[in-house]
């Protein structure tokens, strides 16, 4: 940012600042154009049990593979997304897309699905979960929605009493990248969540021995443990941190040493083929 009053370090910068905000509107109409063209896909990454390395279910992920642009990652077009207003809609289909493949899953294998701070604002998102099902037909203990700290982060009751809501509906809730936001240890008091999903950035540090990572993940495990909660390892990528974490007392593991996200035909594949449903 220009400093002091010299008018013309203040235009120096402003050509930048421009072409910043041109960017994020193209990504915006290409959005829109994505959402009515199906050019966004989903993506299912393995969970799995610490253990015994079963299959527990998948986190759905979303693409989005661009005409001309190639693949973006939703890294960058989730939060433009949630700006423009976009992000209950493409949530939505999301989360519908993600309930008709589960259904044909074995009947114990869970789906979970990102859910955004502006996607539980919005008044379409409860029913739309209830719709999801409903048109689906998979049952609510099988649908987990993943949330992150920034749900809290306004002291917004209406977070709270939507979160209320999605349980009384027997759905699972889980705490996405765990220690990573504005962490408060008071609204895990306020919301029963299933599960805690420790971000990758720990593990990957416990991996290397930082004596800081394994005191968190252990604090953590414990935490969780005490609250009645279970404990997702995030990003596992090798033998060693899958040790490392399952050590530490994590009951579930999720990463590329077990598996990249992958095409629904992939993931319905992990499964013997007799203990596939037929679509309803
Ligand atoms: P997330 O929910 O924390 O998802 C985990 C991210 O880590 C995914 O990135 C996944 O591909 C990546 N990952 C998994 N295993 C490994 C590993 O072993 N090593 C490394 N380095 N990375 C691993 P992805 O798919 O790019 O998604 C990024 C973020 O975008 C997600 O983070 C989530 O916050 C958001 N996102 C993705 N899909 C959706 C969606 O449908 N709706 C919403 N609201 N957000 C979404
Ligand atoms: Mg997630
Ligand atoms: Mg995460
Ligand atoms: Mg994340």
């Amino acid at each position: 940012r220009a400093k002091g009053e010299g008018g013309g370090l203040h235009f120096a910068y402003e050509p930048q600042l421009h072409a910043k905000a041109e960017e994020r509107r193209l990504l915006e109409l290409a959005l829109r154009e994505a959402l009515a063209k199906d050019q966004l896909h989903v993506l299912y990454q393995p969970v799995v049990d610490a253990i015994s390395g079963t299959v527990m279910g998948f986190e759905a992920l979303v693409r989005w593979t661009h005409p001309e642009m190639g693949p973006i990652s939703p890294v960058k077009f989730v939060p433009v997304a949630e700006e423009a207003r976009l992000i209950a809609p493409i949530g939505e289909w999301v989360l519908r897309t993600a309930c008709m493949e589960a259904v044909r899953w074995p009947d114990d294998v869970r789906i979970a699905v990102n859910v955004s701070a502006e996607q539980l604002a919005h008044p379409s998102f409860v029913p739309a979960v209830i719709s999801a099902l409903a048109q689906s037909g998979l049952e609510a203990r099988r649908l987990e929605l993943e949330v992150t700290e920034s749900v809290f982060m306004n002291e917004d009751a209406g977070a709270l009493r939507v979160l209320d809501q999605l349980l009384g509906l027997g759905i699972q809730l889980s705490l996405d990248d765990f220690g990573t936001g504005y962490s408060s240890l008071g609204y895990l008091s306020r919301t029963r969540f299933n599960t805690i999903k420790i971000d990758r950035s720990f593990v990957v540090g416990a991996s290397k021995n930082t004596p800081e990572s394994l005191a968190i993940i252990r604090a953590v495990v414990t935490l969780a443990d005490s609250l009645g909660m279970a404990t997702t390892a995030e990003g596992v990528e090798t033998e060693v941190e899958l040790e490392m974490v399952r050590r530490l007392g994590c009951k579930k593991v999720q990463g590329y040493y077990f598996g990249r996200p992958m095409a629904a035909q992939d993931a319905i594949g992990l499964f013997p083929p007799q203990q596939e449903r037929a679509r309803a």
